[in-house]
């Protein structure tokens, strides 16, 4: 009995690891220095002057700048400002070479007709955070300089977890906040790029709880989108992945906005080459968020629902 529990405990132990490995990988792809990742963000201010504008936020325990940069139209709105949130490179070695490109590649459709002018024009706001974690993209790492995970480190109010202890991840939460307030913005929409599972994973990552209607429904049809256009495998992460960390943004943004909040993990080595598929996952997605999520009703329905959001 007591050498069948043994075994049995060991198996568990493997089968978590394993699975826990597999989604840790290494993406296999590489980038320019950080520094031409930031050049190429004040590349698009200067191309884009009425659209863009660039948010220094803090540093790095590195000394890094930590940069995002915010698409808007100047409009007055009636209620909340939809937006929608791209981060890239929580962990440094799951870099994609996708969320540093996107920005360019969406506002090149920012002036001809197309779902991205038709999203901005209506008063939608687009943030892009390509590298959360500069000095794990520098030294190739998971972790931060201190070697702790950012994704383990947002706050998670309904599991009564409190995060937010590393300067990454407290500085990038606190500069959507504020913008939040500054710009009377909405977070309907986050996706956190990682490698390497191929899968868009759902809320929440924290228990194998399902989520409520609507929210459930909505994720529902992002993730249908993410499979049409990218081939990915759609899920909640326990379902997916076989564990459920505690601590991610995923869960913060739903928890505390509401947000469809969605990690997309790109696939080892070829994700790059992925980017037609991502551009028309965006369109479909701004699409998407333009049709069913800028009403005033939607928007509260959204937000209320959970009861964790900020505004409560
Ligand atoms: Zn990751």
């Amino acid at each position: 009995m007591q050498f069948l529990s043994i075994i049995g405990v060991l198996f568990l132990a493997a089968t978590a690891s394993a699975s826990d490995g597999a989604s840790r990988g290494d993406s296999g792809i590489f980038g320019p220095p950080y520094e031409n990742i930031l050049r190429a963000q004040e590349a698009l201010q200067v191309a884009y002057p009425e659209l863009v504008t660039l948010h220094d936020y803090g540093t790095s325990y590195e000394g890094r700048r930590l940069q995002l940069l915010i698409a808007m139209k100047q409009k007055e709105l009636p209620f909340s400002r939809t937006a929608i949130v791209m981060a890239g490179a929580t962990h440094g070695n799951e870099y994609l070479h996708i969320e540093d490109r996107l920005p360019a590649e969406l506002l090149r459709l920012a002036n001809r007709e197309s779902s991205v002018s038709k999203f901005l024009n209506a008063g939608g706001v687009l943030v892009f955070v390509p590298i959360v974690n500069p000095d794990g993209y520098e030294r190739r790492s998971r972790f931060n300089a201190r070697g702790v995970d950012l994704n383990r480190d947002w706050d998670v109010p309904p599991a009564g977890f409190k995060g937010f202890k590393e300067r990454e991840s407290a500085a990038l939460s606190g500069a959507l906040e504020q913008l939040r307030l500054q710009h009377g913005l909405r977070y309907a929409i986050t996706v956190d790029y990682h490698c390497c599972a191929g899968a868009l994973l759902t809320p929440w990552s924290y228990t194998e709880d399902d989520l409520p209607e609507p929210q459930l429904g909505h994720h529902r049809a992002i993730g249908a989108l993410a499979h049409k256009d990218l081939g990915v495998t759609v899920g909640a992460t326990g379902q997916v992945l076989g564990y459920t960390p505690t601590g991610t943004s995923k869960d913060y943004y739903f928890a505390s906005y509401g947000a469809l909040a969605f990690t997309y993990e790109g696939r080892f080595k070829t994700e790059e080459s992925q980017m037609p598929g991502h551009l028309r996952w965006w369109e479909a997605m701004l699409d998407y968020s333009r049709e069913n999520l800028f009403s005033e009703t939607i928007q509260t329905a959204m937000s209320s629902l959970h009861g964790f959001n900020v505004d409560l």
